[in-house]
């Protein structure tokens, strides 16, 4: 469904990926491990189409994604990817509701409808009672779930998840991921995270470890 052929990035003298090729199915929970700077964050961008590889390709459903126009990518990726990064996709601004709601007048439907099943996901996540807050005066683990659902709400083909567990503790994190991964695997969303917690990893159908820019090998789980 989702697969990257030979990628290669540099940042300056960097290597940060040195042709990586991989093939992610429909629904399937892949963990991307390693140490920092083993180029996780640089290989989760390219494939989802917010950092552009230098070589090699990234097709979605056979269709080569990578050279897109940035106009055709950003529909792309509003339409097939939710996001769940570390810092910043949340507008403080905006009540929970409203930034779940978000992708959804993005995709140009209607505020009524938007809303109503933004709150439909604020309820699978377990933070309704957020859901006229704003986002400063949340908990780091009502944000991360407000994150998780605002990523989903659009029934994406793939959810990219940057250390999703970074900022909580072990409990608040496993119950963030059970969360993720039950409501990705019931919509049959692929889920793609980086991690360097084992804990998080062993949630994973698959295993994909990074050293310096390349796969050391597939571990199924
Ligand atoms: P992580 O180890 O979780 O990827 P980093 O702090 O290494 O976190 O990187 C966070 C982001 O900052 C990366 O996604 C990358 O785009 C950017 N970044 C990382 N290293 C550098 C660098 N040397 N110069 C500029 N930006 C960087
Ligand atoms: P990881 O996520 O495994 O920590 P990254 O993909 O963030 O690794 O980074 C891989 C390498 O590329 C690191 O050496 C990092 O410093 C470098 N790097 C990443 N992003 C940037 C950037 N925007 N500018 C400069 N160097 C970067």
């Amino acid at each position: 469904m989702l697969e990257a052929r030979g990628l290669g990035k540099s940042f300056g003298q960097t290597r940060a990926l040195n042709g990586v090729s991989l093939e992610i199915s429909e629904g399937e929970i892949v963990a991307i491990t390693g140490p920092s700077g083993a180029g996780k964050s640089t290989l989760l961008h390219c494939l989802a189409g917010v950092v552009r590889p230098e070589s090699g390709e990234v097709v979605l459903d056979g269709r080569r994604i990578d050279t897109l126009p940035e106009a055709e990518l950003t529909k792309l990726r509003r339409e097939s990817f939710g996001v769940v990064f570390q810092f910043g996709e949340l507008v403080p601004e905006l009540t929970a509701v409203e930034n779940v709601a978000l992708p959804l007048l993005f995709n140009r439907h209607g505020r009524q409808e938007a809303m109503t099943v933004a709150a439909e996901w604020l309820a699978r996540l377990e933070v309704s009672d957020c859901a006229n807050q704003r986002i400063g005066e949340l908990s780091g683990g009502q944000r991360q779930r407000v994150a998780v659902a605002r990523a989903l709400v659009t029934g994406p083909r793939v959810v990219f998840a940057d250390e999703p567990t970074g900022a909580l503790d072990t409990l608040g994190g496993e119950q963030v991921m059970s969360a993720l991964l039950g409501a990705a695997r019931t919509s049959h969303t692929a889920v793609v995270l980086v991690t360097h917690d084992n804990r998080v990893a062993a949630y994973a159908d698959r295993e994909i470890a990074l050293r310096d820019g390349a796969m050391l090998a597939g571990v199924d789980r």
